[in-house]
């Protein structure tokens, strides 16, 4: 996290230094133009291309960007802002996307470290120059209800949604702190997409950088499903598509909502997935926090002696958006972009219930005999109906 500072304004350096992602940053190296080649070998960049890494390894063990990066703060305005560029660069050549989008949500929190305590003139600064037409006012801030409601989408918690907010005018009116949540959220979209390289250099970074590409995989391996209690093996190439779904968007770095998250952790636990490979499932997500996911994914698991939640019916699953049985057609392999005949035989109610019949093992984990446990209220919005999607399952 960035350490705290005076609330005198920044001048044009400073600001470029501390928030490296506005546009125009790159003035901070005056007449001196670094090309691409140059800042991956020459030898006078090695400090950058060594404080790059270092801003890649830190945001791959912590994506909430709370750890404090003691050589970011000692180094010129300069150096951090390559070190920035050379990480960026990095990423965007990295043969997974994960790495790429994790670090985004590091660098947007350590840059929300700073705005949420940036005097206002400072926060409406870097709102203008990242695009956001946010305007003080004595009461707080207004921002645009366009703009409100395209940085506010993907938060996920509860305080953002549009329909707990004050709309005035066309502007929807928020603290100092909820506006600098919004640019985060801005920030996070910017660095998520990777800048465009040709393949010369995407080839180069790769020999490179594969000693650190090779430390990221094992940092944030790609779900893995494992055989659980001895029973059976888990067959993944048996799960359902919307299921399927679920994994690739983690596996892309990409945001799963808290609907699909339960469902997946429900439905893993038990095609007799051990607790590991659950939070496996979940290391590519742009907000991965291990200590919160152990926790949850024990909460969903060790309901009711060991039966877990049970995993929502495929019509909640359909009313979530979650259902994939029309094709996925972001997906690359041609039997995941098809339609799933199985999904629409009529007798079909259930994910696991697809699994069974296409093979799959589905464990009753527990001891207790009544209907499946319902998920908590308010937790994902995806309750199991009692008794309804068990029996289903086992068709
Ligand atoms: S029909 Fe059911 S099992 Fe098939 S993709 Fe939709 S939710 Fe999943």
């Amino acid at each position: 996290m960035a350490a705290r500072r005076a609330s005198s304004p920044l001048d044009e350096r400073s600001l470029y230094a501390e928030y490296p992602f506005l546009p125009g940053a790159e003035t901070l190296l005056g007449g001196e133009s670094v090309s691409v080649r140059a800042l991956l070998e020459e030898a006078a960049y090695a400090t950058a291309r060594s404080l790059g890494r270092t801003r890649i390894r830190a945001a791959a063990d912590d994506p909430r960007g709370t750890r404090d990066l003691e050589e970011l703060a000692r180094a010129d305005p300069e150096v951090r802002f390559l070190s920035f560029l050379f990480a960026r660069i990095v990423l965007s050549a990295a043969p997974q996307p994960a790495p790429l989008r994790r670090w985004a949500v590091a660098e947007a929190k350590r840059g929300y470290g700073r705005m949420a305590e940036a005097p206002p003139d400072e926060l409406g600064e870097i709102a203008r120059r990242l695009g956001h037409a946010l305007v003080l006012a004595a009461e707080g801030v207004a921002v645009p209800l366009v703009d409100y409601v395209q940085l506010a989408t993907p938060i996920r918690e509860a305080e953002f949604r549009l329909a707990r907010q004050e709309v005035r005018e066309g502007t929807v009116r928020v603290g100092r702190l909820r506006a600098a949540r919004l640019l985060q959220e801005a920030v996070r979209r910017r660095l998520a997409q990777p800048v465009p390289l040709t393949d010369e250099v995407v080839a180069r970074v790769r020999t490179q950088e594969a000693e650190l590409f090779d430390e990221l995989a094992q940092r944030m391996p790609l779900p893995v499903a494992r055989p659980g209690g001895g029973m059976s093996p888990i067959r993944p190439d048996r799960f359902p598509p919307c299921i399927r779904r679920m994994q690739r968007t983690l596996q892309h770095g990409e945001n799963l909502s808290h609907a699909g998250r339960f469902c997946l952790a429900a439905f893993l636990h038990r095609a007799g997935a051990d607790a590991e490979t659950i939070v496996d499932a979940y290391r590519g997500a742009p907000d991965f926090d291990e200590s919160i996911t152990r926790y949850q994914v024990e909460h969903i698991t060790q309901r009711d002696g060991g039966r877990g939640y049970e995993p929502p019916e495929c019509g909640t699953l359909r009313s979530h958006g979650l259902c994939a049985r029309d094709g996925d057609p972001d997906a690359a392999a041609p039997a995941d972009r098809a339609r799933d005949p199985l999904c629409f035989d009529e007798h079909l109610r259930h994910p696991l219930q697809y699994y069974r019949l296409r093979g799959g093992t589905v464990l009753d984990r527990g001891d207790a005999d009544e209907g499946p446990a319902s998920a908590p209220a308010g937790s994902t919005g995806t309750p199991g109906g009692p008794g309804r999607a068990r029996s289903t399952a086992r068709r």
